[in-house]
C-alpha cells in the first residue's frame, strides 16, 4: 500500500514543535465495529458488523516492522527474525502477492554471510527471504516523518486486511505525532459492507490505475473500475489534469515570487475553483483530493480578496481534515491555523 506522494499544496505552517493534543500511545482495532472474512476473490477482508458513522476512527495501529524505504530482502528478513513469536506469526500470516524481484544481487550478499555449513539449506533460506519479501511489498504502507522528508514503511498487520477500492469508504494515513496507521470512515457505513481503502491516487482515470494495481497482481472490480458508465472516467481524467495544473502552476509561483500579479492568482484560484466543483460532484471528499483543493483554494481566495470563499472553505477544509485523520494530525493542525488566518483577514474585510 505505498502510497505515491500527493502533490505538496499545503505549504506547511507548523513545526516540529508546534502544539497537538497530547499522543494517544494506544494500538487499537475496533473489533467491535467490524470482523474479519473470507472473501471470494480478494483473500480475508474487514466487514462492518454495524452502523460506523464518517469520521470514525477504526483502527489506531502501530507497526510491527518499519523499515527505511532503501531497505532491501536482508534487512527486513533480519527485523521479521528478530520479533517476538505472536508478532512474528502475524507477520507470516499475512498475504504476499507480488512476484520475485529480478534484481538477485541480495542473493550474493546473503551467500557471502552465510556459512559454508548451510549450503544444503541455502536454497531454502533464499526462498523464506523472498516470501519475506513479498508479505512485504503487498502489506507495507508508506510512513512519512513529520517533516514529510524521510520516508519509512510499516507493516500493520491488522489494517493490512484492508481490501482496495478507487471509491474507498475508509481512509488510511500513518500519523507521525501519535507514531500509528490511522483509519477512518469516510462516509456513514452499513452494517455487512466491507471496509475498503485505496492503495493509490484515486484520481486517476481507469487505466492508469489498474496500472499501479499490477503491483498487488488483481484487476480491481470496483464501482468506478467497473462502471460502463465512460462519463465517470473523463471526469477523474478531468480531475487529474486540473490537479497536475494546480501543481505546476504552485511550482511556478513559488518560482517566481513576487512576480505573480493578480491575474496570475485569479487564473490559478479558476483551476482550483473547477477542481473543488468537480471533486465535490464526485464525492471524493478526502484530505488528499478535496482537503488539499480547498487548502489551496483558501490561500488563493485571500490572494484575490474573496474573503467569503476562503472562509467557506477554510472550514470545509477542517472537517475533512477531522474526519478522515482526526485532530491528532498535523493536517488538521494546519487546516485550523487556515481556518483562523481566513476568520482574521474577513473580520478586516468587514470592518473596512
Ligand atoms: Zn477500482
Amino acid at each position: 500500500m505505498t502510497v505515491p506522494d500527493p502533490p505538496d499544496l499545503s505549504a506547511p505552517t507548523i513545526t516540529d514543535n508546534a502544539p497537538l493534543k497530547p499522543p494517544n500511545p494506544g494500538s487499537y482495532a475496533r473489533r467491535d465495529l467490524y470482523e474479519e472474512r473470507q472473501t471470494p476473490e480478494s483473500g480475508v477482508g474487514a466487514f462492518a458488523t454495524t452502523t460506523i458513522p464518517s469520521g470514525t476512527r477504526i483502527f489506531c495501529e502501530e507497526s510491527i516492522v518499519m523499515l527505511p524505504d532503501e531497505a532491501g530482502h536482508v534487512e527486513l528478513y533480519a527485523a521479521v527474525k528478530g520479533l517476538d513469536e505472536e508478532r512474528k506469526a502475524m507477520y507470516w500470516a499475512l498475504a504476499a502477492s507480488t512476484k520475485a524481484s529480478k534484481d538477485v544481487a541480495w542473493i550474493d550478499a546473503l551467500r557471502e554471510c552465510c556459512d559454508e555449513d548451510i549450503s544444503e539449506t541455502f536454497n531454502e533460506l533464499v526462498e523464506e527471504h523472498e516470501t519475506a519479501w513479498s508479505i512485504y511489498e503487498t502489506n507495507r504502507f508508506t510512513c512519512k516523518s513529520r517533516d514529510g522528508v524521510t520516508k519509512s514503511l510499516g507493516i500493520f498487520p491488522q489494517s493490512a486486511r484492508l481490501n482496495h477500492s478507487c471509491s474507498p469508504n475508509v481512509f488510511h494515513r500513518y500519523n507521525p505525532v501519535i507514531n500509528r496507521l490511522t483509519v477512518h470512515a469516510l462516509r456513514d457505513i452499513q452494517a455487512g459492507e466491507e471496509l475498503l481503502t485505496s492503495y493509490i491516487d484515486i484520481c486517476h482515470p481507469t487505466v492508469a490505475r489498474r496500472q499501479l494495481l499490477k503491483h498487488w497482481g488483481f484487476r480491481c472490480r470496483c464501482s468506478a473500475c467497473d462502471s460502463p458508465d465512460d462519463e465517470e472516467d473523463y471526469r477523474r481524467k478531468r480531475i487529474e489534469d486540473l490537479v497536475n495544473r494546480m501543481g505546476n502552476r504552485e511550482k511556478r509561483r513559488v518560482k517566481n515570487e513576487g512576480k505573480w500579479t493578480g491575474k496570475d492568482y485569479e487564473r490559478d484560484l479558476a483551476i482550483i475553483v473547477k477542481c473543488i466543483r468537480l471533486l465535490e460532484k464526485e464525492g471524493m471528499e478526502e484530505t488528499d483530493t478535496l482537503g488539499m483543493a480547498y487548502a489551496a483554494g483558501v490561500r488563493l481566495a485571500v490572494k484575490v480578496g474573496e474573503e467569503e470563499d476562503a472562509l467557506k472553505w477554510a472550514e470545509k477544509a477542517v472537517e475533512i481534515e477531522r474526519k478522515c485523520l482526526g485532530e491528532d494530525s498535523m493536517e488538521f493542525v494546519r487546516a485550523g491555523e487556515l481556518l483562523d488566518m481566513a476568520r482574521r483577514v474577513n473580520a478586516k474585510a468587514e470592518r473596512s
